[in-house]
């Protein structure tokens, strides 16, 4: 019988014959991540999907006024770590908007200029309009530097 590692938590596992490309294996926490994936890249994918889950999202809160309040004060380790995670996209977001204004001198070239340098790199970017940044989106996008000086 064929076993494969899975994609979650890289265990052997024996792949269900009626899913013959399954790469997580069948634990709840493997499902899970499997969905999560999944979510992640149709949002990625799809913007009718990404609205309708803004929307749902946004419905839900509504629903549920006080819930994200009350999970912050009972998961004392979440709100470290969104924190930190919070930090780390203003960090990413600074290197591709920095926080100096272009000289008026270059007012009539090319602003790209103005945001030298840009090392070649992967950068998440998340949007910089305001609202609920816990619930914007980021994307990682690969910046090849294509011509210098
Ligand atoms: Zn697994």
């Amino acid at each position: 019988m064929e076993q494969r590692r899975c994609a979650g938590c890289h265990k052997l596992f024996h792949p269900r014959p009626q899913s013959p490309d399954q790469k997580f294996c069948s634990a709840a926490e493997c499902q899970r991540e499997r969905k999560r994936r999944w979510q992640k890249a149709r949002r990625a994918a799809d913007a009718d999907y990404r609205d309708n889950d803004v929307q749902a999202n946004r419905q839900w809160r509504s629903r549920h006024p006080g819930y994200w309040r009350a999970y912050r004060r009972k998961h004392p380790q979440y709100v470290i770590t969104n924190r930190h995670r919070q930090h780390e996209r203003d960090r990413a977001a600074q290197r591709i908007v920095p926080p100096a204004a272009p000289r008026p001198d270059l007012a009539n070239e090319d602003v790209s200029e103005a945001f030298m340098p840009l090392e070649a790199g992967t950068y998440r970017m998340i949007p910089v309009t305001g609202g609920d940044l816990a619930n914007e989106y980021a994307w990682m996008v690969k910046i090849a530097v294509l011509s210098g000086g």
